[in-house]
């Protein structure tokens, strides 16, 4: 299930605009070890089969030692630049993202000179390669993909450039069977090879920049989100629950709707901070956090920290009575989570107090209700707390 939501939001990375993938240094190591284990050692073997099947083709020995040659470069410096960035120590960046540029660069070059010394400079088997490189890397990261793709489409054309030319001939010791057409002088070759070019430009390009632009977007939308959380209990902060309760009560007042607000504190919290200190007394905040956010089920309820060891809920068309159930079932969730409460309490588990205020008419003001709900919460606290209060 994991795999399959993961592909379908990989494909949707590359092709529709959606959040995406951040850079991360860690994941180009893992890409590093992936690539020294499992991808060198099946290149090695592919090659040595093509090889051996090559050997019974005919080919004269200094074609094949070319071949050999050339692949043992290649896998020689694919070998090093994988090994140089997964041993790079993190500190490093710098110098590791220069290695996956000349990464590229090696990658891209060998091959030509593997197709070159095959016969041709410009297959389909290049076009594939070029693709293979620029896709799998935008997994990873945007500028190294954007670096191949542009650096592919280049080598790309300007090798097809050089073979019509005829600047660079057929690699000698070929047998005539495996000589490309293009070197039989057939010109339909060039238009072709060119029109192959920019579609492999156009695509990489398109799904590159979709990917930047998924990146960017997601980017936003998190430091959108960082701005109206709190960052210990992962609850809206009290700005954004301020903007909220604004636009909610006018909502309200304009549809003639009830809107109830809910004010929530911690019973002797300070007790809790001074019996188990502060970091227990977070791990506290965040359990009874979550609970309380467990316990809203309308999508339009919200809920923010608003202080210190105090939560606000808004609760639109809700009606007095209607929140004061939802409220007893918050205060009963938080005496069923059980959390221990310090002995001076006089109390077995940790418990809230909740003051609860109603909007019915057409003047209130976001204070005037707040201020109402304190109100209501102060008695709870006054009457012995663990409790609800109201006003209307
Ligand atoms: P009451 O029942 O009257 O509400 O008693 P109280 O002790 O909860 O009330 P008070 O407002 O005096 O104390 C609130 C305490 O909450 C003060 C502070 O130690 C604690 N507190 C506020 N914010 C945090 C926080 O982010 N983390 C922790 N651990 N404690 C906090
Ligand atoms: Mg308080
Ligand atoms: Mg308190």
């Amino acid at each position: 299930m994991r795999w399959k939501e993961m592909t379908v939001q990989n494909l949707q990375e590359f092709f529709i605009p959606l959040g995406s993938f951040p850079v991360e240094f860690r994941k180009l190591r893992v890409v590093a070890l992936v690539r020294l284990f499992l991808i060198i050692p099946t290149l090695f073997l592919f090659t040595l089969h093509s090889l051996l099947t090559m050997k019974t083709q005919a080919h004269a020995p200094e074609v094949m030692d070319r071949i050999i040659l050339t692949w043992g470069f290649m896998a020689l410096l694919y070998l090093l630049s994988n090994l140089a960035l997964y041993l790079l120590p993190e500190n490093k960046k710098k110098l590791s993202f220069s290695l996956i540029y000349l990464g590229i660069i090696l990658e891209l070059g060998t091959n030509q000179l593997l197709l070159y010394s095959l016969g041709s400079l410009t297959s389909h088997a290049t076009l594939f390669i070029i693709l293979t490189v620029v896709v799998y890397r935008v997994f990873f990261d945007f500028f190294s993909s954007l670096f191949a793709a542009i650096s592919g489409v280049l080598f790309f054309s300007i090798s097809a450039l050089l073979e019509v030319a005829g600047i660079i001939t057929l690699a000698p010791g070929l047998p005539e069977a495996i000589q490309h057409p293009i070197y039989t002088g057939d010109p339909s070759f060039f238009p072709l090879r060119i029109i192959q070019a920019v579609i492999l430009g156009i695509f990489t390009a398109f799904i590159i920049i979709n990917f930047g632009m998924n990146q960017a977007h997601k980017l936003e939308n998190t430091l959108h989100n960082l701005s109206m959380k709190d960052g210990l209990t992962g609850l809206f902060n009290r700005r954004y629950f301020d903007q909220q309760l604004l636009q909610e009560l006018k909502r309200a007042q304009r549809s003639s709707n009830p809107l109830t607000l809910i004010l929530i504190d911690i019973d002797f919290f300070k007790n809790f901070n001074d019996q188990f200190g502060h970091l227990r007394g977070d791990d506290c905040l965040k359990e009874i956090a979550s609970s309380l956010k467990s316990c809203l089920q309308r999508p339009g309820d919200i809920i923010a920290r608003y202080g210190g060891e105090e939560f606000a809920v808004i609760l639109p068309e809700t009606s007095l009575e209607k929140g004061a159930l939802v409220a007893e079932k918050l205060r009963q969730k938080i005496v069923a989570l059980q959390i221990p409460a310090p002995p001076s309490t006089g109390d077995a588990w940790v418990t809230i107090s909740l003051g609860l205020a109603s909007s019915n008419s057409e003047e209130d003001a976001p204070e005037l209700l707040l201020d109402r709900a304190d109100l209501a919460l102060y008695q709870a606290k006054e009457k012995g707390r663990n409790r609800i209060e109201l006003t209307a």
